[in-house]
């Protein structure tokens, strides 16, 4: 074999080889890229897991929630003695905060999920400012801080975007801010961007501050900063990472500045499209058309008569809400099935029907599905009950051809405001024939005395034990007397006197 032969098979034997190494290497690569893609895919399964798994739990919490809030609910309402009351307002108000943090996870694992939709409706930006006062100035003044909001008029008076994150957004600085300040003042400012169609929020505090090393943190979840410092306050260390995402969801961006132990400044930018130039124009006006509609007497719910039927699989739901509406005097039938809601409405009709979504068996939507086949409620609202505490569930309630939705745990106010909207007008009670029903009964004083300020003055004494029927002179009372009768007389105070 001559050297050049020689030559030639080596080559071709290192060849050979390296082509062997080159199919393996290539197999590696592929082995790799399917160990890759087994381990993404795991890791979005693990992901996913979680996020179902927070969202089952915290669905799974808010059902017996229901059941606490509600029996402390009646306790509040029963209860004589004023230890047992207070016991029963510290159960309720852990109650709320307990709400709270479940709601957080809920949006946190919506977030996670990508099942997190920004629903954007027209709003009132005053009345939205306004609230945000209303529901945090009271809690900075109880910890002795001063308070200041400050709403540029020229913010306009109608904005579209999602009305409720931006409030949640403003309300968790807000809170944030109270909450990590002692001393001091708690500063918001709200402006807007017209070119940019932005609304811009900052807020400031005078409060403990964040120390640079700690700034990477803030928006991590279940997070919080110096935990054994901060300790004794409330909190998930969610906040902010909720926050931080849903302002970028709105195109928005949220930054901070701080000095460790001076105070803080959050500032938030996102987009809120205008639907309403007009200035918005300075709060004062909205401040008083709120304290005017709060003085008007909103009646409470009194429709005698009025048919009501709830349906739960679960019995201690049952009795709640039928319990919270007991002063109602409505006549509430309760079922405990899609079947027997159906059984029932075959033969009966009702001024409103509250139905639960999931029941075994039959759910929520099977059976409505089943009511307007029969047309068995063609005229009377049907509303969801469901533990979904979702943004955007009433809409897709209402898309299935409820009425409306009314989310678990059933907070009084909210049974009593979704109830006075879809009842009859004509059934339930006003403020005159509720006031008068009450008086029945009631032991008369008579009142002789031309003194307005006198009448005011017993009026005020009288309270609600008595009914007082106030006439100016004798001859007025003679005539009284001559019809009714009454337990006291009370004369004078004015003139006469
Ligand atoms: P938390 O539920 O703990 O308040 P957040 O996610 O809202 O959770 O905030 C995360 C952490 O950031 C807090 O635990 C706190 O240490 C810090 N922080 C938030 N806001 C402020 C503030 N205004 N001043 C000082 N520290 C703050």
């Amino acid at each position: 074999m001559t050297d050049l032969e020689k030559e030639n098979k080596i080559l071709k034997r290192e060849f050979a080889r390296l082509q062997q190494d080159l199919s393996m290497l290539s197999n590696l690569t592929d082995y790799a890229t399917r160990l890759r893609n087994f381990n993404e895919e795991k890791v979005v399964a693990a992901n996913n897991a979680k996020s179902n798994f927070l969202a089952n739990m915290s669905h799974e919490i808010r059902t017996p929630m229901n059941a606490i809030i509600g029996m402390d609910e009646m306790i509040i309402r029963e209860a004589k003695d004023t230890k047992i009351n207070k016991y029963a307002l510290d159960i309720r108000s852990a109650s709320k905060t307990l709400l709270s943090i479940i709601n957080d996870i809920l949006d946190l694992s919506k977030i996670e999920s990508g099942k997190m939709e920004i629903v954007p409706v027209e709003y009132e930006s005053a009345a939205v400012f306004t609230d945000i006062e209303n529901m945090t100035q009271k809690k900075a003044q109880d910890k002795g801080l001063a308070y200041e909001l400050n709403a540029d008029g020229n913010i306009p008076s109608v904005l579209f975007g999602d009305e409720i994150r931006v409030r949640q957004i403003m309300l968790n600085i807000i809170n944030n801010a109270i909450k990590y300040t002692n001393d001091g003042k708690v500063t918001i400012n709200a402006s807007y961007d017209h070119e940019n169609e932005k609304l811009h929020i900052s807020v400031s505090d005078t409060g403990i501050g964040i120390r640079k090393e700690d700034m990477s943190k803030l928006y991590s979840s279940f997070q919080r900063l110096e935990e054994s410092r901060n300790r004794n306050i409330e909190g998930t260390g969610l906040g902010l990472n909720i926050t931080k995402q849903l302002v970028e969801m709105m195109g928005g961006h949220i930054e901070v500045e701080s000095e460790y132990g001076v105070g803080s400044t959050f500032t938030v930018d996102i987009i809120q499209k205008i639907s309403d130039a007009t200035p918005m124009g300075d709060l004062k006006e909205s401040r008083e058309k709120q304290v005017l509609e709060a003085a008007e007497y909103r009646p409470a719910l009194v429709a005698p008569g009025a048919r009501l039927l709830i349906v739960d699989d679960n019995e201690m739901n049952l009795e709640v809400i039928s319990g919270l509406l007991s002063d109602t005097r409505m006549d509430i039938t309760l079922a405990a099935s899609g079947d027997e809601c159906i059984e029932l409405m075959r033969k009966n009709k009702y001024d409103v029907v509250l139905l639960d979504q999931m029941m075994p068996g039959m759910s929520g939507i099977d059976t409505l599905g089943v009511i307007r086949k029969e047309h068995l409620a063609d005229n009377t609202p049907v509303i969801a009950l469901t533990a979904d505490a979702i943004v955007g569930a009433r809409d897709s309630y209402i898309k299935e051809g409820f009425s409306d939705y009314l989310s678990k745990p059933v907070m009084y106010e909210e049974l009593e405001y979704i109830l006075l909207r879809h009842i009859d007008i004509s059934k339930i009670l006003t403020k005159e024939q509720i006031e008068e029903e009450a008086a029945k009964g009631k032991s008369v004083v008579l009142v002789i005395s031309d003194s307005t300020e006198r009448l005011n003055e017993v009026k005020d004494m009288l309270g609600d034990r008595y009914k007082g029927v106030f006439v100016k002179d004798e001859e007025q009372a003679e005539k009284y007397l001559s019809k009714h009768d009454a337990a006291f007389i009370i004369r004078g105070g004015g003139k006469e006197a």
